[in-house]
């Protein structure tokens, strides 16, 4: 019996598999992002990617695969070779939301993953052209409810946070504005910048710069603090809207199967990639918080955004228009 053991042990560690595990990696990495470049997605993914990809000994190469609200790119994710050489980055939009609102949606948010690490979590944001009437939240509510179905706002997506966030508030103000759907933040805002569309709800770190130079005006930012990127800009909490709180999240997934021994290699890189201190900073001066959590944690994480956004989505009633 010993020696069988033995006998299984020696192959088990001779394996092409055993051995393709011990290296990994040993050619460059693939991480899809499911959005466009310019996006917090992508700023996200970049970032992490040239830190994670020091640590590995290999490049980590991001890919946009874009469309649907973040779900094309995660399909094409899920079924990838459970190899860690093509991973992913799911976002709230892509593990969260659009799970209850694309009836045809081609993967299962937990079946069909392994979580990595959960990178990066980030308020989102209200913002108007500078030419929109409203100064303030108060304002915005005033004009958008004397205005019934008149006016749009931009969003990275239907179906994904930015679009649910803001049919969500607009039912807590009971308003009317029309859903303008792009394919990722960065096309949103350049519409918005360009006064195409009046009104934004998006992730903070994408909007923050234009923000920063007037192109947009702020209005509210979702959370419990204040954000120290905009010290001045009250958050909802504070403008009356105690129980609305819309936060975005960036995380590191795999394909299902992927072996336990890859899977934490890739966790641990990750992780040590958005706590190094100047990638961090990075991600900081975006506004967004650095995480980098453990397979385990962000597995459960998956499962609470998924329940959460379906209570949300349930109560409100929302529907793809
Ligand atoms: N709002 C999207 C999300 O959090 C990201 C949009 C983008 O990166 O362009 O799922």
């Amino acid at each position: 019996m010993k020696a069988f053991n033995a006998i299984a042990l020696g192959l088990a560690l001779c394996s092409p598999w055993a051995a393709a595990q011990a290296d990994f990696p040993d050619r460059p990495i693939t991480l899809i992002v499911p959005f466009p470049a310019g996006g917090p997605t992508d700023i996200v993914g970049r970032v992490a990617a040239a830190k994670a990809g020091e640590i590995l000994g290999q490049q980590v190469v991001v890919e946009n695969r874009t469309g649907a609200s973040g779900t094309i790119g995660m399909a094409a994710t899920a079924r990838a070779k459970p190899d860690g050489y093509t991973i992913g980055l799911a976002t709230v939009s892509t593990h969260g939301t659009a799970p209850h609102l694309f009836p045809k949606l081609a993967y299962d948010p937990v079946r069909d993953f392994t979580p990595i690490s959960n990178l990066v979590t980030s308020p989102n944001i209200l913002a108007v052209n500078p030419s929109h009437p409203a100064r303030d939240l108060a304002g915005f509510v005033a004009h958008v409810r004397a205005n019934p179905g008149k006016e749009g706002y931009a969003n990275a997506g239907a179906g994904g946070v930015n679009d649910l966030g803001m049919i969500w508030f607009l039912q807590l103000i009971d308003g009317k504005m029309n859903s303008i759907s792009y394919r990722g933040s960065a096309p949103a805002l350049t519409d918005t910048v360009a006064g195409v569309v009046p009104v934004i709800f998006d992730n903070f770190p994408s909007t923050l710069p234009y923000v920063k130079s007037g192109h947009l005006r702020a209005l509210a930012i979702t959370g419990t603090a204040r954000n120290a990127r905009l010290p001045d800009l009250p958050t909802f909490a504070e403008q009356g809207y105690k129980d609305y709180d819309v936060t975005a999240w960036y995380g590191v997934v795999a394909p299902a199967g992927v072996p336990d021994a890859v899977r934490d290699k890739l966790a641990a890189a990750f992780a040590q990639a958005v706590r190094d201190p100047a990638t961090a900073a990075k991600m900081e001066e975006t506004g967004a918080f650095p995480l980098g959590n453990t397979p385990q944690e962000f597995a459960r994480q998956i499962e609470t955004e998924r329940d959460r956004w379906k209570v949300v989505i349930d109560k409100a009633g929302i529907k793809l228009q």
